[in-house]
């Protein structure tokens, strides 16, 4: 999609430190990272939230979650543990309209979520 930050990166139009790539998904690590494993799973193609998505990109929401536990154990958080989170809308503060998945990790995390 035109002008969409995160098409650019997957389009590698925009470089990012990437952490893993397939055909489908692309991780890469935030620009503005909030603990010392953040890192960003998107789809290569273009859902811009989880309320855009449809049935027919079932399979592949399910591969951006099982990526994101990849690029736990990757990134060697595995055992003390990760949060995943995806913000969602105005009040989630979600800034980029591509759909993306947050992991964090390296340190222990706020016991409150919000
Ligand atoms: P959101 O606020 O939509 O949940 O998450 C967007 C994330 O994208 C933010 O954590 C922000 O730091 C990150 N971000 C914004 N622009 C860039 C960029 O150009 N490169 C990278 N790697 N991350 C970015
Ligand atoms: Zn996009």
């Amino acid at each position: 999609m035109e002008n969409c930050l995160f098409c650019k990166i997957a389009a590698g139009q925009i470089p990012s430190s990437k952490v893993y790539e397939d055909e489908q998904v692309l991780a890469f690590r935030d620009i503005a990272p909030q603990a010392p494993v953040h890192v960003l799973v998107i789809p290569k193609k273009h859902v811009s939230g989880w309320y855009d998505a449809q049935e027919e990109n079932d399979a592949l929401l399910a591969k951006l979650m099982r990526t994101a536990s990849a690029v736990a154990k990757m990134e060697g958080i595995v055992d003390s543990g990760f949060r995943v989170v995806s913000n969602c809308g105005a009040d989630a503060q979600q800034t980029v309209k591509h759909l993306h998945l947050h992991v964090l990790g390296g340190r222990a995390m706020a016991g409150e979520m919000a």
